[in-house]
């Protein structure tokens, strides 16, 4: 591999454990999907799949390379000697190391998340970058076609625009503690992110957070409620994946705090979101590599509604509005 000269072996088996272990993951995931049938009848099209399969490829064959060639060639010329100098304390302070290190990757997350939603900033600079991010974040939310039968899949977990994942700085901030030594702390953290984000992004059709909501028991609804501020879960992540206004909530997909405490982004709701996914334009419907490298700035936001062609109501907000 072209970086292995840059990385010392507990760094690059690391990586390697975290690909393998999501990638075996994944294929588990997809094996539930397809053995529950859950793509049938137009829930999960060409398209979706081919997006998938265009976004893990490019994402484990360019992206995640580039971003550990340029992190750690960078970190090399910096601070030469301190390649894996905190191993101590990724061995001595493993717990506390892992939750910190868990809460600062999923604030960035969905701090950045938050801004590729929100209303367009005054200053033209930002407004420039913001549409950069909107346009990187779009393909994320088109699942299925514009007849609205789509619903989401464990793949779209990785859909995203080439652009998401070299401007995430929380994928920078995992490699950063891992160039300086946090092996165990990247291994878990990094596994636990994902494999929640997956399971998220599952079609469980009716799933476990739902049941558990609408629970006729208030011992059992009214603490799993009070736990949806804590995680979050599949169907709170479905809800951003909606055609509705929810589609600006729950920006985080593990932990649900910053969503309650700092943004007010939150919602619970107690059923599936009506129709999923954004409106796609002519050229995005059946073009996953126009989705793909779109790099047209004007077009960063959902489609809004054309009543004449008849459409369902897609409610677009202020934060939801193209910009
Ligand atoms: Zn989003
Ligand atoms: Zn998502």
């Amino acid at each position: 591999m072209l970086t292995d000269f840059l990385t010392n072996e507990y760094q690059q088996s690391a990586i390697n454990f975290v690909a393998y272990a999501a990638g075996g993951a994944l294929v588990l995931f997809i094996a539930y999907e397809w053995l529950f049938l859950r793509g049938r009848d137009g829930k999960k099209t060409k398209q979706d799949w081919a997006m998938a399969g265009i976004a893990l490829t490019f994402l484990s064959m360019v992206q995640r390379p580039l971003l550990l060639l340029v992190i750690f060639l960078a970190l090399s010329a910096i601070a030469p000697a301190y390649s894996g100098a905190l191993q101590w304390m990724d061995a001595q302070y493993f717990w506390p190391c892992l939750v910190v290190y868990l809460l600062i990757d999923e604030y960035l997350h969905g701090r950045v998340h938050l801004f590729a939603h929100s209303r367009r900033p005054k200053n033209p600079w930002l407004q420039k970058i913001q549409a950069f991010y909107k346009v990187a974040h779009r393909p994320h939310h088109q699942t299925g076609g514009n007849d609205g039968r789509g619903e989401l899949s464990v793949t779209q977990t990785y859909v995203e625009h080439w652009g998401w994942w070299l401007v995430l700085p929380n994928y920078w901030f995992g490699l950063i503690c891992l160039y300086f030594g946090f092996y165990q702390v990247f291994i878990w953290g990094s596994l636990s992110k994902t494999l929640w984000g997956m399971h998220v992004h599952t079609n469980w059709g009716y799933s476990y957070d739902l049941y558990l909501l609408n629970h006729p028991n208030p011992w059992i609804h009214k603490p799993f409620h009070a736990l949806c501020h804590i995680l979050v879960f599949p169907n709170m992540h479905h809800q951003h994946h909606s055609r509705s206004a929810n589609s600006a909530k729950n920006m985080t997909n593990f932990i649900a705090l910053f969503d309650w405490l700092l943004w007010d982004t939150q919602v619970i709701e107690k059923e599936r979101p009506k129709i999923y996914g954004w409106r796609q334009t002519p050229e995005e419907e059946f073009n996953p590599w126009y989705r793909y490298f779109n790099t047209n700035l004007n077009r960063a936001g959902p489609v809004k509604l054309n009543p004449k062609q008849g459409e369902t109501a897609e409610k677009p907000t202020q934060q939801l509005r193209a910009t």
